[in-house]
């Protein structure tokens, strides 16, 4: 049947059950491994020695599968996230565990969905505190109080959190409260930076009890601070990256690399080769041609391009594997393609298996040649690209 006479919802139709059924997938796949999510998930709860754990799985589970991390991650003690409708989605799959909201509610309507879901929201600004203070709510809420302790992003300032907790604690409307906040550079080598901030989190908090004259939780630590600073850890800590099996520490010291810290990478970005090229010294290849072969060169072309999620900035260098052994790519990426150096594995041809990223190649490294960090990478991996979980 020709395409263009069909109305256009039927072309839709059509065009997906040609793509599903007719069609060959790309050979690309993400491989999710969900034992190296549970894994890891135990290495941050040995880090977290007695506090609680929240798993975050905000972005999809940074591209993992939601339903899939909030499945792998069983042993976290409760899950974090953002959006309101990954949380209801969810309860609506049986999650029974406390789910924290790390942004809150953004209105009325989902202030009710909070209630409805006994999710956990975090009150950063007075607009939240004013939406919930009149809303009649079928059930209190606990609530985690985001203090900005110097990251200047979200959170009451320190000054004025003394008045929000009476606020809070007089609202019929809160169950228990949290305190919390986040740091900017637990990720660098600036322990100042992390002293600064835990200060400015004492002085806003000191003193200030539960009504039955009990100490408030607390909870500050992202994964770098999980690792680095075991003084940060209070009752709750928050790691994401780590849980997916990458270094929350900029890939420079050997120390810090993700396997050095005992992680297993939980996405193996795979493809295959599409294509060989021969190159004569002086022939160049890809867009712009802003890679020229010094010398005769074989070259291959892989089915993997920024279309994929794979960084558009990765350069000339960046490594990549072929039959597990290491190579780089070579030229500018495509968006669907990109070309890589095969003059020394003569053997490589069309079909050979590729990997972008993932087991024997961290996603780290790959960020650092592309100037990114791993985090850009996971979450930016394309609906296009099927998923298999392992
Ligand atoms: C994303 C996020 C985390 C997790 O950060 P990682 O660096 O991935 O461990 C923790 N807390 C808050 C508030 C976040 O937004």
């Amino acid at each position: 049947m020709h395409l263009l006479h069909l109305p256009v919802r039927d072309l839709a139709q059509a065009e997906r059950s040609n793509y599903r059924e007719t069609c060959m997938p790309r050979p690309i796949v993400a491989k999710i491994d969900t034992r190296a999510l549970a894994h890891n998930l135990a290495v941050a709860k040995r880090l977290a020695g007695h506090a609680r754990v929240w798993a975050v799985i905000k972005a999809n589970a940074y591209g993992h599968g939601l339903l899939r991390a909030a499945q792998a991650f069983a042993a976290a003690d409760g899950l974090a996230m953002l959006d309101i409708e990954e949380a209801v989605q969810l309860r609506h799959a049986g999650e029974t565990r406390p789910l924290l909201l790390l942004e809150g509610f953004f209105d009325s309507a989902d202030l009710m969905q909070c209630a409805a879901h006994q999710l956990t929201p975090v009150i950063h600004c007075t607009e939240q505190l004013a939406l919930l203070s009149t809303s009649t709510l079928q059930a209190p809420l606990d609530v985690y109080l985001k203090i900005n302790t110097g990251m200047h992003r979200l959170g009451f300032s320190v000054d004025t959190v003394p008045e929000v907790w009476r606020g809070l604690c007089g609202l019929k409307q809160v169950r228990h409260i949290t305190l919390m906040t986040h740091f900017a550079n637990a990720d660098g080598d600036q322990a100042p930076s992390v002293t600064a901030q835990r200060q400015q989190f004492e002085r806003a908090t000191q003193g200030l009890q539960t009504a039955a004259g009990q100490p408030v939780m607390r909870s500050l630590a992202n994964s770098a601070a999980l690792v680095h600073f075991p003084q940060t850890h209070a009752d709750w800590v928050r790691p994401g990256i780590l849980l997916y099996g990458c270094s929350p520490f900029a890939f420079a010291r050997t120390d810090q690399r993700a396997d050095v810290l005992g992680l297993r990478p939980a996405m193996t970005l795979q493809s295959t080769l599409i294509a060989v090229q021969s190159l004569a010294k002086g022939q160049s290849v890809g867009y712009g041609g802003s890679f020229t072969a010094p010398h005769a060169m074989r070259i291959g072309i892989v089915a993997c391009g920024y279309a994929d999620g794979y960084p558009r900035h990765a350069p000339t260098g960046t490594p990549v594997l072929v039959h597990q052994m290491r190579t780089h790519l070579v030229g500018r990426v495509s968006m669907d393609m990109l070309a890589i150096d095969l003059t020394n594995m003569p053997n490589a041809g069309v079909a050979a298996p590729v990997t972008l990223w993932g087991a024997g190649l961290s996603a780290d490294e790959v960020a650092s040649h592309a100037g990114t960090i791993a985090y850009e990478m996971l979450c930016a991996l394309a609906p296009r690209v099927s998923v298999q979980v392992m």
